[in-house]
């Protein structure tokens, strides 16, 4: 018997809550509920390896690292362990064996949710924000209905509303905070990256290692989109959304649009010496129109209320809209 390893950046809630549990405690199904980019698949798929390593352990949570099951998770290749992330479908599909698509059809997993662990062990399902369709929906309630004793779901999320009740509420809900600056530093220089380029796009990136991990590649498009349409906005210029307005780019780019408001509003409490987010746009936010502290704070909420509505299936377009009406409504009466 060995102690295994649970080797997961953050995530110390989480990880307290699976070490309390036995395979007699495990429930077959759990929805990790959080922010994009604080480490929820990346937990899954440890989770699975902790289940799927053959190595005798002490505990639950952990995996060796070396042996057969280990070295197929991680490669990607084990046959017990299933992951999609997306959109799962109902619909027809040619023939064949699942491959590891994007977007997964209900019809695959009800199939796969229904056969034998090849290894006799565990089989784990991760469903990484998946949307699920009525009919897929419908696939996983026969599964909770009378669920294959060893089968494991994990389905993760960043809006629980979005995940229909039914389903949500035959899952248990693990919740994944946000990573402290911090922890987001310390993954990135994990992964080589210089510890001051590191604290800095950890401070950026506001607790996502993917949003810092975006950054670091030069991949700061969306939030560059984003920064534009905020001050086209606010200056009367042309504010084009276009640039961030899409669906896997809405709620991260409204979290942008937040940030350079509670700067706006910060400003014209606190003076310009106020200590800003956006530090790189100090300046601009500096000459952004003197408008009343009272209208930014309202059109703070209300763009809260737009990014409540972006979990829904309106278009992204139209939340943008909403976004920009709440900006320009600051200059009501001013
Ligand atoms: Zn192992």
């Amino acid at each position: 018997m060995i102690d295994g390893t649970f080797d997961v950046a953050g995530a110390a809630g989480p990880t307290h809550f699976f070490e309390g549990l036995t395979a007699e405690t495990l429930s077959h199904g759990y929805l990790f509920a959080g922010p994009a980019g604080v480490g929820k698949k990346t937990f899954a798929l440890r989770l699975a390896q902790s289940l799927l390593c053959v190595t005798p352990k002490t505990t639950l949570l952990g995996y060796c690292g070396t042996c057969s099951g280990c070295t197929r998770v991680t490669s990607g290749v084990h046959p017990d362990l299933y992951f999609a992330e997306g959109q799962v479908k109902i619909g027809e599909r040619e023939a064949g064996g699942f491959h590891a698509a994007e977007e997964a059809t209900a019809r695959d997993l009800v199939r796969q949710l229904s056969m034998h662990s090849y290894a006799g062990g565990y089989r784990v399902f991760v469903l990484g924000d998946v949307d699920f369709t009525r009919e897929a929906a419908n696939a996983l309630l026969k599964f909770f209905e009378e669920p294959p004793p060893g089968v494991l779901l994990l389905l993760t999320t960043t809006a629980v509303a979005r995940i229909l009740p039914t389903v949500r509420s035959r899952l248990l809900e693990v919740t994944f905070p946000l990573l402290s600056n911090r922890e987001v530093a310390a993954i990135l220089e994990r992964e080589g990256i210089e510890p001051d380029v590191a604290a800095h796009a950890a401070e950026i990136a506001g607790g996502s290692v993917t949003r810092a991990r975006a950054l670091l590649d030069g991949e700061g498009t969306m939030r560059d989109a984003v920064v534009e349409w905020f001050f086209a906005t606010l200056e009367g210029g042309s504010a084009d959304a276009t640039g961030w307005a899409t669906r896997p780019t809405l709620e991260e780019g409204l979290e942008v649009v937040k940030t350079l408001t509670r700067d706006w509003l910060a400003v014209r409490v606190g003076g310009p010496d106020v200590p800003l987010l956006a530090r790189d746009q100090a300046e601009r936010i500096g000459r952004l129109p003197q408008r009343d502290p009272v209208a930014i704070a309202r059109a703070l909420g209300a763009i809260g209320d737009a990014e409540r509505v972006a979990r829904t299936n309106v278009s992204p377009a139209l939340v943008a809209d909403l976004a920009k009406m709440a900006l320009c409504a600051t200059n009501v009466g001013a």
